[in-house]
């Protein structure tokens, strides 16, 4: 997320750190870098200029130049301001406390991420033991309709029957009604994208605002397409009043640019972001986390809290108890893969911790792989019951079979083999020491 900016941001930030004496003049300069790096990511203009004048009046104050780390001083504030910027600290939560069903009306261009989003915002109201009911509103293209009701069946969530002959106002209004009758709480409206804002376009949602009074007008964003998603977003901002955006497609290589400015220029919040095309990748946006991921200070929360909704409890009580008595198997090892797998790739989990995202920049081809995980899992999966719970029973000849039946090579299960035995004989020595015997080996 945002390779080049944070690399830009990582090496003006290095300079600062090594600097023991500040004056306004070196202030100034690494200003001047982190102002391009900004443009480069395509923030808009207006809004890098504010953002470095307000950095600069702050860092040139007496507090900074005399305080003991006067560079980490400016750091602090780089990321201070750079989640004001992104609407940090305000509530930026779904407003649904009205009388059900209360609607969400989803709206912009068409490929920004709008259906898609649909299913994602449905999965997660669900989760949140709300109960809603998708409406598909785009009569226009030709798969929408379709598109909507595949993402239903796939979660198991209602889609209101409609079809392309009908008028988009009229099947919100009936889906309300529908909604009302059938115990719906919320109800998320797909509308009709375009290439481009136009007229009649925004005629049509107008009304549908007007006839179905939303509580919620997202506007989905494409965070792929920087400066010119803020400029749509605006767009729509001037003619519908949006309440927030759902920021998309930041799993791939958006330079930041819509990220940093859309709330900036719109005035309107980031509520969500999408980090992948499948239903669970939605995540709340909060403004310090996206920035301690862009200044590669991790983001521990939510590792966090993916871990906690992840992991479960009583599996994990169980492990504890297998590692206390020194069983732990390739069964367990296994289990913990699938565990590991759930919270995401494996990439995106290592790039939350503080510190890691950059190590696995600089260590390429050091780090497991996702393809290399799913051979792991291949191989334990092609071993016996007996074989997982005692692995030193697997002779050659079962060696070969495993590697046959897994579609891996006899040199990759030896190599597993010698890498989990290893592991055990760790975890043996860490039970030896106990838990007093481990601070004392961590402070050594
Ligand atoms: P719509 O025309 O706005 O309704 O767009 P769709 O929901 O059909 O999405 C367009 C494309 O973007 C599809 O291929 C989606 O899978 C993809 N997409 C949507 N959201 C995300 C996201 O957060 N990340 C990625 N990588 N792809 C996404």
């Amino acid at each position: 997320m945002f390779a080049t900016l944070q690399d830009k941001l990582d090496s003006v930030f290095k300079k600062l750190r090594g600097q023991g004496v500040m004056t306004e003049d070196n202030i100034k300069e690494a200003l001047r870098e982190v102002r391009l790096a900004l443009l480069e990511a395509d923030v808009n203009f207006k809004v890098v200029k504010d953002f470095v004048e307000k950095v600069r009046s702050r860092s040139v104050g007496t507090e900074v130049l005399q305080s003991l780390a006067p560079g980490q001083q400016v750091i602090k504030i780089v990321h201070d301001e750079l989640v004001l910027l992104m609407g940090g600290g305000e509530d930026n939560s779904l407003d649904l406390a009205a009388k059900p069903p209360v609607s969400i009306m989803m709206v912009g261009l068409q490929g920004a991420g709008k259906t898609t989003s649909c299913g994602k915002l449905a999965r997660y109201l669900k989760s949140q033991r709300r109960k809603p009911l998708m409406v598909p509103a785009d009569v226009y293209r030709p798969a929408a309709i379709e598109q909507l009701k595949t993402l239903g069946r796939q979660l198991s969530i209602e889609v209101f029957d409609s079809s392309s002959d009908q008028k988009p106002v009229d099947i919100c209004a009936n889906a309300i009604r529908y909604a009302t009758l059938n115990g719906f709480d919320t109800v998320i409206l797909d509308t009709a994208g375009r290439h481009q804002i136009d007229d009649y376009l925004m005629d049509e949602l107008d009304a549908i605002k007007r006839a179905v009074e939303p509580r919620e007008i997202l506007f989905v964003a494409d965070a792929m397409t920087g400066q010119e998603a803020v400029n749509v977003a605006s767009g729509f901002n001037d003619r519908l009043d949006i309440t927030g955006v759902i920021l998309t497609k930041l799993d791939g290589d958006a330079k930041g640019g819509a990220a940093l400015s859309i709330k900036a220029v719109t005035g309107k919040p980031v509520k969500f972001v999408g980090l992948g095309e499948k239903l669970d990748a939605l995540d709340v946006f909060h403004a310090d986390r996206l920035v301690s991921r862009i200044l590669g200070m991790g983001d521990v929360l939510t590792l966090i809290e993916k871990a906690q909704a992840t992991f479960d409890t009583k599996e994990a009580e169980r492990l504890q108890q297998k590692l206390k008595k020194n069983q732990f198997d390739l069964e367990d090892f296994r289990a913990q893969l699938q565990q590991i797998k759930k919270m995401g790739s494996l990439e995106s989990i290592l790039g939350m911790i503080p510190g890691v995202g950059k190590a696995m920049k600089q260590m390429q081809g050091v780090q497991p792989s996702e393809k290399e995980l799913k051979r792991i899992e291949a191989i334990i999966d092609s071993m016996t019951r007996k074989e997982r719970a005692d692995h030193t029973v697997i002779n050659g000849s079962r060696r070969l079979r495993i590697a046959k039946g897994s579609g891996t090579s006899v040199q990759e299960v030896n190599q597993l083999l010698k890498r989990f035995s290893e592991a055990q004989k760790v975890v043996k020595q860490l039970q030896k020491l106990g838990p007093k015997g481990l601070m004392k080996g961590m402070k050594g």
